[in-house]
């Protein structure tokens, strides 16, 4: 179903405003330098160093880049990013360091407000780069690390600040807390749904996002109705449903880990096999890998992103859909956090070819696919609409060679960017998510 673009406006004026709402940092503009350095030190271990250490210099990572490719600007080489790293690494931790502080300066407070363009707003660390170097250089996640180094000296970006401070602080994202979610449920049962919410045990926890709550409330409604209709034993939790996590976003180690842990606590409370990730990409590292780390070991239940899991169960024959028909022409979008990182492009397609729609794949798809260019929280910070921009002219010429007159994805943040630029460009082609295509075309039994 079409996304009310009286609502999507309220929504992007809602982002428009978050710089205004981001609070001072404690960090004094003395110990900025310092707490940065801690952090690299913390995170630089042998397998980082190595990659620091790698670069044969060949280009490969610029022409992988989506935001290279549309400006041409070396500052925008994605290795180039790491060069504040890089220095730090060179001057503190190399065998030669002490040959290397001849030649290159300390790092100073300057640098590090000069990163801030290079590592959150320019990149969505969306892990193309990594996919083409040669020398197997895993650069998105040490943007991640430079990343954390500046959340710590508090020079997160003002709107994504804003939203880590809330995540934080008060627990909600958006204003989007328990008393939202009732809400966003009352409405669901007000319109005949069964919608379990903190059942004391449960097989399955499903988690939401503010998006699906405040935006893509059909994303909700059309992941209940699996649920339903699958007959299996889950709930909603009012203390853990917030899939977003704007302390992996920010590089705010600390709000990361609370928001990690809420879900890992209540999950394992409930007795929970299988977590479900929604349609948020970076919701699904955040708990897969993050979550791990901060569990200290394997997690003891599973984690799946609901694309991955609706292909899963039609695959097993468990989810029956009725087929839309070839006259629905589509691309498909693959987040990046989702497809390139967690490796989940087979499931997608599964449900796709279930419904029977015609399936034209953009020139660059599943691990080649381009981001939408709002990765990375990128859609929250002010200075990153020309980069955003440029992202999806590209998305939208890959999507013109196909015959698609829709894109569907599985990530509310990837609809946020494709939206935003579809109502800039005027554009006509449609977005839509995967779970709201088969919430709508379930098997009537
Ligand atoms: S991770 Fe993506 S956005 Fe960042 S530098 Fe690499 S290709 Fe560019
Ligand atoms: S592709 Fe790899 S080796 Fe080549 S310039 Fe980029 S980071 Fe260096």
């Amino acid at each position: 179903m079409a996304v009310d673009m009286n609502v999507f406006r309220g929504f992007a004026e809602q982002i428009g405003s978050l710089p205004q709402m981001a609070q001072p940092t404690d960090c004094p503009d003395g110990e900025r330098v310092s707490r940065a350095k801690a952090v690299f030190a913390a995170k630089l271990d042998s397998a980082k160093a190595t990659h620091l250490e790698s670069c044969i210099h060949c280009g490969l990572c610029a022409e992988a880049c989506q935001f290279y490719l549309q400006t041409k600007d070396p500052e925008l080489t994605p290795i180039h990013k790491l060069d504040l790293l890089k220095r730090y690494y060179r001057r503190e931790k190399a065998p030669l360091r002490f040959f290397h502080r001849f030649f290159e300066a300390d790092i100073s407070e300057a640098d590090l407000e000069a990163t801030q363009f290079l590592v959150y707003e320019s990149c969505t660390e969306c892990g193309r780069c990594g996919l083409v170097c040669p020398m197997g250089i895993d650069i998105a996640s040490m943007v991640n690390v430079t990343r954390q180094g500046l959340a710590e000296a508090g020079l997160i970006p003002a709107g994504l600040r804003a939203v880590e401070q809330e995540q934080g602080g008060r627990g909600t994202v958006f204003g989007v807390g328990p008393e939202q979610l009732r809400a966003a449920i009352d409405d669901l049962r007000g319109r005949g749904y069964d919608v379990p919410i903190d059942k004391p045990k449960a097989d399955i926890l499903v988690l939401t996002s503010t998006i699906d709550i405040l935006l893509f409330k059909d994303a909700l409604e059309a992941t209940v109705k699996v649920m339903n209709h699958l007959g299996v034993d889950w709930t909603l939790h009012s203390c853990a449903f917030e899939g977003a996590n704007f302390g992996l976003l920010s590089g705010y180690e600390q709000v990361q880990k609370s928001a990690s842990e809420r879900i890992t606590t209540q999950a394992i409370a409930l007795g929970a096999k299988l977590v479900i990730v929604p349609e948020c990409g970076h919701a699904y590292p955040a708990l897969r890998w993050e979550g791990a780390n901060e569990h200290g070991g394997a997690l003891p239940f599973e984690v799946m992103a609901i694309s991955e899991f609706l292909g899963n169960e039609i695959a097993a024959g468990r989810l029956q859909v009725e087929p839309i028909g070839r006259d629905k022409h589509v691309t498909y979008h693959d987040p990046c956090k989702v497809g390139r990182h967690g490796g989940v492009f087979r499931e997608p397609r599964v449900v796709l070819d279930a419904l029977g729609v015609d399936l034209d794949e953009m020139p660059c798809n599943q691990a080649t696919n381009f981001c939408c260019g709002g990765g990375a929280g990128l859609f929250v910070m002010e200075r990153a609409e020309p980069m955003r921009n440029a992202a999806f002219d590209l998305k939208r010429e890959q999507v013109e060679s196909t015959r698609a007159d829709t894109v569907v994805t599985a990530c509310g943040s990837c609809r946020v960017n494709l939206l935003a630029g579809a109502m800039r460009t005027e554009w006509d082609r449609g977005v839509e998510s995967l779970v709201e295509l088969v919430g709508n075309n379930l098997k009537q039994r």
